[in-house]
């Protein structure tokens, strides 16, 4: 299974995370990646993240380094079960790649229902592409709700590789996630969700979730870097049409 973007990064841009944009190309190059999308945290998540400027900045970074090519993403908080996010239109409309998700210092776990419908509702967003790390343990969902809404409205959802290692208990969820993504025909993303440069293109337990379950290519958004454009450049339109 190739596996040529990772759609999940954090940059020294997000407080908690370890490596300067440079350190990260060469993490990318280690794992033969042919690009990654930088996704630092949306504004409310508390630590002194990104400014929104840094979002309308991002134009200034190459659109390749040594080789790799860079998309401009971020990893949008969702706020409440309406479905909102913390960062503006305005800016949203100059990003690649947006993805959404569910931090507990922005929406506090609640009911399998009130998740459900949380996250639902963003995944309706039209400026959403993706769900980062649906497969959260404090999160319950119901993924067959979740995934046929994720399948109808053609957005992805993430099998995030860093889960294993800290979100406990995400393993099977991620498996039950993967196997409805097959069954009804939703797109995957396989995010790394690297906070220091040598895990950008890590997904090893990621992508044997996504063999196991017999996802193809063709439903996996960064299977090859044709494929994620393709899905990039759809959505950025859908985006601006909004
Ligand atoms: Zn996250
Ligand atoms: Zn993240």
């Amino acid at each position: 299974m190739k596996i040529q973007v990772d759609t999940h990064t954090h940059s020294t841009a997000s407080l908690h995370a370890y490596s300067t944009l440079d350190e990260m190309v060469n993490g990318a190059k280690k794992h033969k990646l042919k690009g990654f999308t930088l996704t630092e945290h949306g504004p409310a998540l508390q630590g002194g993240l990104p400014h929104p400027y840094y979002f309308g900045n991002l134009q200034v970074i190459p659109k390749k380094i040594r080789g790799i090519s860079l998309f401009r993403g971020v990893e949008l908080n969702i706020m409440d079960e309406a479905g909102a996010v913390d960062l503006s239109v305005k800016y949203l409309k100059t990003l690649d790649f947006v993805m959404a998700g569910l931090h507990e210092a922005c929406f506090k776990p609640s009911s399998t229902e009130a998740n459900t419908r949380a996250m639902i509702a963003a995944l309706a967003n039209p400026y959403v592409d993706c769900i980062s790390h649906p497969g959260n343990p404090p999160y319950p969902i119901d993924y067959e709700e979740v995934v046929k809404s994720a399948a109808r409205l053609g957005k992805a959802l993430e099998i995030n590789n860093s889960s294993f290692k800290v979100r406990k208990g995400s393993f099977e969820n991620c498996k039950t996630i993967a196997r409805l993504c097959k069954q009804y025909g939703c797109l995957v993303s396989c995010g790394s969700d690297a906070h220091y440069w040598r895990d950008v293109g890590n997904f090893e337990t990621a992508r044997a979730v996504i063999v196991e379950a017999g996802i193809d290519e063709a439903l996996l958004i960064n299977s090859t870097m044709e494929r994620f454009i393709e899905f990039c450049t759809l959505r950025t339109n859908e985006r601006k049409a909004a």
